[in-house]
């Protein structure tokens, strides 16, 4: 049984034992999170999170792309966010690999270099200030005042701020 075929087991158990519920489509918390796709980030339980309190937004890297401006947009003028949360992390695939390495593997591989940026990044707190200055910089989104961004230690736990 592959992992897709488990889950969906799990779901049917998980279900059952849940009451039904209807939440408000607007995150109670007013918030938006930006962070990596990293498996070892339980954004909710790092956070102590519930459901319908913030949008999670993940990407390689927690990386402020045209995308995540888009979803921001959305979420901020049609969904009621105010506050943006930038959550980059300790041992990150991103810090892993170049950007002139991965597009040569790409291209080698398929002979296409691919029009996407691939945005590794080398050093974490750099690059937090970095994304939290496009967030700030987007013209698309009426509320800017409100974002932070941090690193989360995957080992620890612990989320540190890094001073923009
Ligand atoms: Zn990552």
């Amino acid at each position: 049984m592959d992992t897709i075929d488990d889950l969906f087991g799990k779901n049917e158990a998980i279900a059952a034992s849940l009451a039904p519920r209807h939440l408000s489509v607007e995150p109670s918390g007013g918030l938006a999170i930006v962070t990596c796709m990293d498996s070892r980030l339980d954004v909710f339980a790092a956070l102590g999170l519930g459901d319908g309190e913030a949008h999670v937004l993940r990407n390689a890297g927690g990386v402020i792309t045209d995308d995540v401006i888009r979803s921001l947009a959305i979420s901020q003028r049609l969904l009621g966010t105010r506050e943006v949360m930038l959550i980059h992390h300790t041992d990150c695939g991103m810090l892993k690999l170049t950007d002139d390495g991965f597009r040569a593997e790409l291209q080698a591989d398929t002979g296409v270099s691919p029009a996407f940026a691939i945005e590794s990044f080398t050093d974490l707190d750099a690059d937090v200030r970095q994304s939290v200055l496009r967030v700030r910089r987007s013209e698309f989104l009426p509320h800017r005042d409100a974002v932070r961004g941090f690193v989360y230690d995957v080992d620890t736990h612990r989320l540190r701020e890094v001073e923009a």
